[in-house]
């Protein structure tokens, strides 16, 4: 079959199956934090996901260090982020480094490193030791079903978006694929936290198309980490061939290959990094798939033989996700670039924050289309601003103003991009987040939103 080949397909009626005032298409971290900062505004909310839990790349890509939430002198996301750490924490799932060990220091490091909380941009070495936390991915779906559940929203799985329903310029709901047929739900405003921008460019906003590496992230089980960081730290020559050659199975991974899990004897492996696939086609993504394991079996093979710590290794999970990094970008009413975020510019309407940059409110908001705001890793960035600043942390905090943007666009009657930026931040300070709007010593003042 070739391109130019094509179906036609019957026009035919939907059943409207909800009706709610605001619709989070995405329940990964941003569609999450949406979704319980709108009802808690008192909104009925009802949340779609296309797959059966919570979490999105957090839980079922297993990326499972929540970090760029400090600017090295604050914890700079808090809210809705730091709810859901505590939770995971209480019940033994999520571990963060205590504020006395949060600094410089090998003793720290020796400690704490394996976690993967430790400054990673950091060109001090040994990297400090942050406010960062490693969490178990079932860790994070129990927690967020039940702050989900505790706040009242509306939770939809197993309902894959399709199609927007636009009338007059204006987004009023979406068409999902399930399994009992196409479903409509209808929303005076929709958050697009699909992460691809499935919504809001299928309602026509303006898009670029982004590209970065793609991983299938995995976890090993049967491995003895003290025996693993004696070796490093100890035989550092040996270790260093050896790690360099374990890599070069995986073909590609960050300094630390393995880093600790809250289960005894599991580490999560954010490798490979496998480049030259488009996350948006079918054909990219299953050949992404089997590629990532052979280059897993490939490291396990070759560790179980030579690394000590790994002789009893082996492959627990691939993530049930592809570790998708950027694909569509919104360009939004402000376009965020490199420079804002190495300057640390700071917006006159900043509603979110992430390490130590700002997310202004324009960057949420769909040039064309209204009822529709936008959070998450596909906000209006360029390319290289976007991957300095998706991270879980500040993914969430853009969710959490989202959600309450549209609670006041509601109880305004008024469009989502009308909303005063001032009031999204006072609400959010109700609810206990930083929307930064408070800049840090070290930031750069952009006074006006032109
Ligand atoms: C390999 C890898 C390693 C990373 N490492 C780190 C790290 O160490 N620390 C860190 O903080 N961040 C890390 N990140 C970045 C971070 O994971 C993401 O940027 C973040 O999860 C984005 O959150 P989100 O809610 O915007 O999107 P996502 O997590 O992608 O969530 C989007 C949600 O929308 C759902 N969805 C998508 N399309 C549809 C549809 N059509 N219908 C219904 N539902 C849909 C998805 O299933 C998902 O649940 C990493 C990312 C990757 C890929």
């Amino acid at each position: 079959m070739t391109s130019q080949d094509f179906v036609q397909e019957t026009a035919g009626q939907v059943p409207v199956v909800r009706r709610s005032d605001v619709v989070v298409v995405g329940g990964g971290p941003a569609g999450f934090a949406a979704a319980v900062a709108a009802r808690r505004e008192g909104c009925s909310v009802t949340l779609i996901e296309r797959y059966p839990y919570l979490g999105g790349l957090a839980s079922g890509g297993m990326v499972l260090v929540l970090d760029d939430m400090n600017n090295g002198f604050e914890v700079t996301v808090t809210g809705l982020c730091m709810e859901m750490i505590e939770r995971m924490a209480r019940v033994g799932t999520c571990v963060y480094p205590p504020k006395q060990d949060q600094r410089h220091g090998w003793d720290v490091y020796k400690k704490w490193a394996h976690w993967g909380v430790f400054d990673f941009r950091s060109a001090t070495k040994p990297n400090p030791i942050v406010m960062a936390a490693a969490f178990d991915p079932d860790g994070w779906k129990r927690a967020s079903n039940e702050m989900i559940e505790e706040a009242g929203v509306d939770v939809r799985l197993h309902s894959w978006f399709s199609k927007a329903i636009v009338r007059d310029g204006r987004i009023a709901g979406v068409i999902c694929e399930t399994k009992a047929g196409r479903q409509a739900i209808m929303g005076d405003v929709v958050i697009d936290t699909s992460g691809d921008l499935d919504v809001a460019a299928a309602a026509g906003a303006r898009f670029t198309e982004g590209a970065y590496m793609v991983t299938t992230v995995f976890r090993l089980g049967g491995v003895d980490t003290a025996e693993a960081e004696r070796f490093r730290y100890e035989e550092p020559e040996a270790f260093a061939l050896i790690d360099k050659q374990a890599k070069r199975a995986v073909g590609g991974s960050w300094d630390r290959w393995w880093l600790s899990t809250p289960l005894p004897g599991v580490v999560w492996c954010n490798c490979p990094h496998m480049t030259g696939y488009d996350a948006m086609k079918v054909e990219d993504q299953t050949r992404a798939d089997f590629d990532g394991r052979k280059r897993i079996y490939a490291l396990v093979d070759y560790v179980r033989a030579n690394m000590p710590g790994f002789a009893n290794a082996h492959v627990i999970d691939v993530a049930p996700q592809l570790g998708v990094r950027q694909t569509r970008l919104l360009q939004g009413e402000y376009v965020v670039t490199k420079d804002d975020v190495n300057n640390r510019v700071h917006f006159a309407d900043t509603v979110a924050r992430g390490r130590d940059y700002y997310t202004p409110y324009r960057s949420m908001l769909p040039q064309d289309i209204d009822g529709l705001i936008v959070a998450g890793r596909h906000y209006s960035a360029t390319e290289s601003a976007q991957k300095l600043s998706r991270e879980i942390p500040p993914c969430m905090s853009m969710g959490q103003s989202a959600g309450v943007a549209a609670a006041l666009a509601l109880s305004a009657g008024i469009k989502p991009r009308a909303v005063s930026p001032a009031a999204i931040c006072a609400r959010v300070r109700a609810q206990g987040g930083d929307p930064g709007d408070v800049p840090s010593q070290n930031a750069t003042i952009m006074e006006t939103a032109a």
